[in-house]
């Protein structure tokens, strides 16, 4: 087996062989950063001068910081080795489980022997073995450790969330990946452990499966376990929201108090951010609406009664005080005719903000730019509920360079090479199980090539097994021997506006199911595309319907908006979800002109399309297409209402009601 070479202490200490345990050698970089400072002090005689002169504290950061870079070069640069190592440690742990015994491999640890035996799966090939756990089935199916929870992807599987398996120790290698962010950041903006980051973060509602395993997103699990709520002080998790007030399920009291508490504390605050940024831009937008409101507790030292979960009250009234020149500042700013650069005129001392906004999320960089006044847009990490798979080393590119460099610690992973055709991956029909020759296409981390499309495939600590994520990524170049991809999209999604993810099947059906209210009026669908239009806050999804009227009788209104909601119910949960929580605003339907998509497809074959290859596209992105679309729409129709959601899997008892 690869032993771990003595120069790597941080590394050696990651991967040392201790039986995991919840307070495994994952579970906080932090402790191991402590224990290396401590034993590197000790045999240290004289600190450095400048370290004479800082406190102790600024030691501390600058010290655990240089470790934290250490372990990313020398894990980068064994790349390779931590790989296998990862591997054999995955399936020596899970030689037992049931299926890795049921596919043949006979408790082998080596990689050669995993690829020729282990089938690439998709969730729906594993779905069987998932819905037994969820069901209550505790023998080691997927995994010797006991699957702690299920992770709800926003990927569906039949209109339902997946659902991913996580054990305990997973916690740790997150905390992990979160720990390596500040770190780098700090090479190129220093000085952030001097103040606070003012992060929008929320929680969601959670499920429980038949089985009495609790089923919750991600960022829910991780916020609500000891490793988020019970962190030591750290300069670089000190943040304006506290714990309460993410940890609150009510959407409301929850970004009302955090924006209340972000507000309170404007001159500390250094970064702002949230996860997506979606998620950000909703936030100024509740800004927007509501800060006569926040303006009138700031200025009394009292808080809106609409917040009424004590522990919130509490801990924002620990943090409020009467501060009527501040709420003067903050009225006249917000009540200014224009919004631009609204976030450096209430948070001065803001240097970055800290949003993703690769992939999908890349339609939101213009109202970023408008609100930021072009502060510089940093995209931190790439993850998923499969596994949290890598950091951004170059923080303050531009967006469009982003890449991530894969942490070979937190999974194996191998790479599906992608072969367009005509440029379009979202119009490729992948096969759904792949055949032996297509097996041995996958590659090994440190063996992609700069330049080529992949799609990941994970094997995971929790118990996946060559699992195609569905992410297409492009190889940008190498840190040492690991290397860094540029998020190229989601495979075969083509709407999304938040966290829903909607593929061009999904769409189908629903318009599908939309179009029975025409039959009245014998009138047919002739073509369709879609959009996802960001210039409304929230997003929504907007629809272009090309009609071919038989009937004598106008259609009124309201038979289009009955269309509009019942493509809406007909979407996935995560899109209904999202509805009602209104991350996502009414779906909209544009009725056009008749002989409308003939001039989109000659647009697109004086763009040099092949007429006879030519396919209306199910989704449009193209400014020049969406303003032709635009230019003949007869008439525009909004969804009446919200569709119907309910937290958990439809055939589930629910834990909680809200979102
Ligand atoms: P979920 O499993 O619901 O957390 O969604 C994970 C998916 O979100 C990933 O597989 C990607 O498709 C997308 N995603 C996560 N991080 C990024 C990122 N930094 N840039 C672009 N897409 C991302």
């Amino acid at each position: 087996m690869w032993t771990i070479p003595p120069s790597f202490p941080l590394y050696n200490s990651i991967l040392s062989s201790s039986p995991p345990t919840p307070h495994s050698r994952f579970s906080h970089i932090a402790i191991i950063l402590l224990s290396i400072k401590k034993r590197e002090r000790e045999a240290m005689p004289e600190a450095p001068k400048e370290s004479q002169k800082a406190t102790e504290h600024e030691y501390d950061v600058a010290e655990k910081n240089k470790k934290t870079l250490q372990f990313i070069e020398d894990v980068t640069t064994n790349a390779d080795q931590v790989q296998k190592r990862v591997l054999a440690e995955i399936l020596s742990r899970n030689a037992h489980v049931e299926y890795l015994k049921r596919n043949g491999l006979n408790g082998h640890t080596d990689r050669e022997t995993f690829k020729k035996i282990m089938p690439v799966v998709t969730y729906e090939d594993i779905q069987p073995d998932i819905t037994r756990v969820a069901n209550g089935d505790k023998s080691p199916i997927l995994c010797s450790q006991p699957i702690s929870e299920f992770l709800t992807s926003s990927g569906t599987s039949g209109g339902e969330r997946k659902l991913m398996p996580t054990i305990e120790e997973e916690l740790g290698r997150r905390s992990l990946l979160y720990s390596l962010l500040m770190p780098v950041i700090n090479q190129f903006v220093p000085g952030l452990d001097k103040g606070k980051g003012m992060y929008f973060l929320f929680i969601k509602s959670e499920a429980k499966t038949p089985g009495g395993l609790v089923a919750r997103p991600v960022l829910t699990s991780y916020y609500k376990s000891s490793h988020f709520k019970n962190r030591p002080y750290d300069p670089y998790t000190n943040y304006t929201s506290p714990n309460e007030t993410i940890l609150c399920l009510d959407s409301y009291q929850s970004m009302y108090s955090q924006m209340l508490c972000g507000l309170c504390q404007n001159k500390e605050v250094l970064r702002v951010g949230a996860v997506f940024a979606s998620g950000f831009i909703r936030a100024i937008r509740f800004l927007e609406k509501h800060w006569t409101l926040l303006c009138k507790d700031i200025r009394t030292g009292t808080l809106n009664t609409q917040i009424t979960d004590p522990s919130v009250r509490e801990a924002v009234m620990k943090l409020l005080q009467p501060d009527p020149e501040l709420a003067d500042f903050i009225e006249a700013e917000c009540s200014r005719e224009s919004w631009q650069g609204i976030i450096t005129r209430l948070w001065p001392n803001t240097k970055y903000v800290d949003v993703i906004v690769t992939g999908t999320m890349s339609q939101y960089i213009p109202t970023l730019d408008y609100y930021s006044n072009g502060l510089p847009l940093v995209c931190t990490m790439y993850a998923s509920s499969e596994c949290y798979f890598g950091v951004n080393l170059n923080p303050l590119c531009k967006p469009s360079e982003v890449s991530y460099t894969l942490v070979p610690t937190m999974a194996y992973f191998e790479f599906l090479p992608v072969h367009r055709n005509n440029g379009g991956i979202n119009s490729i029909s992948m096969p759904k199980s792949l055949n032996e020759k297509e097996q041995q296409e996958l590659v090994d981390l440190v063996d992609v090539k700069v330049g080529q499309e992949y799609e990941l495939v994970v094997t995971t600590y929790a118990g996946l097994y060559r699992y195609r994520v569905g992410d297409v990524l492009r190889v940008a170049g190498f840190k040492n021997n690991a290397p860094q991809f540029n998020f190229i999209c989601r495979k075969n999604v083509v709407l999304s506006i938040d966290s829903d993810k909607t593929d061009e099947v999904e769409l189908q059906n629903a318009v599908k199911n939309a179009v029975t209210h025409l039959m009245p009026f014998d009138a047919h669908l002739t073509e369709y595309t879609s959009y996802a239009d960001t210039t409304t806050i929230p997003g929504h999804y907007i629809l272009y319907w090309e009609l071919n009227i038989h009937g004598s009788t106008p259609i009124p209104p309201s038979v289009y908006e009955d269309c509009c909601l019942t493509v809406e119910e007909s979407l996935n949960t995560v899109y209904r979800q999202n509805r009602v929580c209104e991350s996502i605003g009414p779906l909209e339907i544009k009725i056009v002109e008749a002989g409308t998509f003939d001039k989109l497809m000659d647009y697109a074959i004086s763009l040099g399309a092949s007429i006879n290859q030519y396919k209306t596209p199910r989704c449009v992105k193209f400014a020049p297409i969406v303003e032709l679309l635009n230019s003949r729409v007869i008439s525009s129709n909004f969804s009446p209402k919200c569709p119907k959601w309910t937290p958990g899997h439809k055939q589930w008892i629910n834990m909680t009601g809200r979102t």
